[in-house]
């Protein structure tokens, strides 16, 4: 029987022997991106990889994701290693779709590799762990395109925004106890710990009025344009009345303005995000932008229809799970390389869905590039970095955490603590999502 030191030394020498190819796979799919619940040839790529490991991959889970399972030499607790398939819509971004305008500019090519990475090493000693390793391509973790995925829940295909939410509704993580990937950075040192995210609610949200000729006889017709102008001044209004403590961002876009400019618009729409650090806080702010929503419609007297579905859950790393990968990073790189995430909120993962039900981590690693994420200039420019050393570090996280029948995997779902079962979950998720038409009182019934 080999010691955790010497199955590591096996998996990093293989991965190794693979970086080439880990790389090439990066880059690959930052050449052809492709945004959530769209990522069809990701995924068959991912299922190719897979199947040219051995493994019998599942396919088409929440539309698209990707999952393969290396069977451990003995019973024990099964570590999932994912990737995110998705990408954001950058129309301007060196390496985006000129069709689509879809870009890798938040790292997740890298991530694909590294999981690809880290099972190539994982594969070599699964036999002398005790428990499953499972290899996880997972959908849509960006919220881009919120119209047509709504259109795709209202027509029941999807349930959920996000990836990860979709994928736990449906059963797919029931057979995984802990979840870990790591994503890259933004000039962080090679391998960092502690992100937050926050929470996030999404919108689609639709303002109805009446058409008329806007020169001749605009006062025939009510404007859902202005309502909607009115609604995100009164929205603004309240952006100093959140707590610094809570995080909030509001974000929106307007996707429908109007029709023709020489009419008074009779439909204008919006998606919109708001994000805040606690549950609480996610629904305190909604509240005050449904108010600002329903205040908009008023004033114009138009209607506003307002649908509601939950993005994100607050997510925080699980620190023993953070405590033994941080170790292997450490084993790895050195103390020098591993680093702290300074306690910026903001952003979001769908990683806090999953983080609700097991212990996660998600590390960041170095990118090799330093302008922000979501930018036109943000990519993978050191993939070695972004994504050979995270398989590595992620390989030999399992390495420790299955080895020695277990036991430091046993350790971190104990001292993780509770977790919310799948039914508390999906409860939960549907106790922020809403629906409402609210008339304004001109539009009639
Ligand atoms: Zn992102
Ligand atoms: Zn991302």
């Amino acid at each position: 029987m080999s010691t955790a030191s010497e199955l590591k030394a096996r998996v990093c020498a293989e991965i190794e022997r693979h970086a080439a190819e880990i790389v090439a796979l990066s880059d690959d799919i930052m050449r052809h991106p492709e945004t959530g619940y769209r990522e069809t040839r990701t995924a068959a790529i991912v299922a190719d990889r897979f199947t040219a490991m051995g493994l019998s991959p599942q396919t088409g889970l929440a539309r698209t994701g990707v999952k393969a399972r290396l069977r451990g030499g003995a019973p024990g607790p099964t570590v999932a290693i994912l990737g995110e398939l998705d990408s954001l819509l950058i129309p301007d971004h060196p390496y985006a779709d000129p069709v689509t305008g879809a870009a890798h500019a938040c790292g997740h090519n890298a991530q694909i590799a590294s999981m690809i990475g880290a099972g190539l090493g994982l594969r070599t000693v699964i036999g002398e762990l005790a428990g499953d390793v499972v290899l996880f391509a997972v959908p849509a973790e960006e919220c881009v395109e919120v119209g047509w995925r709504m259109s795709l829940r209202d027509n029941g295909e999807i349930h959920q925004t996000t990836g990860k939410a979709e994928l736990i509704r449906a059963g797919h993580f029931d057979d995984v106890d802990l979840a870990m990937l790591t994503h890259t950075g933004v000039d962080t040192p090679p391998i960092a710990f502690g992100m937050r995210g926050n929470g996030s609610l999404v919108k689609r949200v639709r303002f109805h009025g009446r058409a008329a000729h806007a020169g001749g006889m605009p006062w025939a017709g009510i404007s859902a344009y202005k309502a909607a102008t009115v609604a995100i001044a009164a929205i603004d209004a309240h952006r100093e009345f959140f707590t610094d403590a809570d995080a909030v961002r509001v974000h929106h876009l307007i996707t429908h303005s109007g029709d023709s400019v020489s009419a008074i618009p009779a439909r204008t729409e919006l998606e919109m995000m708001i994000r805040a650090r606690t549950v609480e806080a996610m629904r305190d702010a909604s509240e005050r932008v449904d108010r600002a929503l329903r205040g908009g419609a008023l004033a114009m007297g138009a209607d506003v229809e307002i649908t509601t579905a939950v993005a994100y859950l607050p997510f925080r790393d699980d620190e023993p799970f953070a405590e033994v990968t941080a170790v292997n990073a450490t084993e790895l790189l050195g103390a020098d390389a591993v680093g702290r995430i300074p306690d910026l909120t903001g952003g979001s993962t769908d990683m806090g869905d999953l983080g609700a039900v097991m212990p996660v981590v998600h590390p960041l690693a170095a990118s090799g590039c330093a302008t922000p994420f979501h930018g036109n200039a943000y990519y993978t420019a050191d993939p070695v970095a972004a994504a050979v050393v995270p398989a590595k570090v992620m390989a030999c996280t399992v390495v420790d955490l299955l080895a020695d029948g277990a036991a430091a995997a046993r350790s971190v779902i104990e001292r993780s603590g509770p977790k919310l079962g799948r039914e508390e979950f999906v409860r939960l998720h549907d106790s922020l999502a809403d629906s409402e038409y609210f008339r304004g009182g001109l539009l009639g019934t």
